[in-house]
């Protein structure tokens, strides 16, 4: 799945905000243009450096808002944004 895509996806389900949304999606426009041999300039570099840190840190948030589950239904394993629902099927289920 396109990086791109998949936040939309995480912006869509509220996992991480606009503003990080936005910053990830400028990174990725600049390390594209390296990645095509493209002249990257030293305010592009910096900008990267400068938002390397809250990139990070946002995006350590965003998983600590997600729960490990595993659902008995469709024996779905891994993160839901709620507590005991299935992401895959919807399923609500208790731990006990
Ligand atoms: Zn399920």
């Amino acid at each position: 799945m396109p990086l791109m895509k998949i936040l939309q996806i995480l912006y869509h389900c509220e996992i991480i905000d606009g503003v990080t949304t936005d910053l990830i999606r400028q990174v990725v426009k600049i390390a594209n243009r390296g990645v095509h041999g493209e002249i990257v300039s030293n305010e592009y570099i910096n900008f990267v450096k400068e938002t390397d840190s809250e990139i990070q840190s946002k995006l350590k948030e965003a998983l600590a808002k997600l729960h490990y589950t595993v659902c008995p239904k469709c024996h779905y394993v891994g993160y839901s944004k709620y507590e005991n629902v299935c992401p895959r099927c919807g399923y609500t289920h208790d731990d006990d």
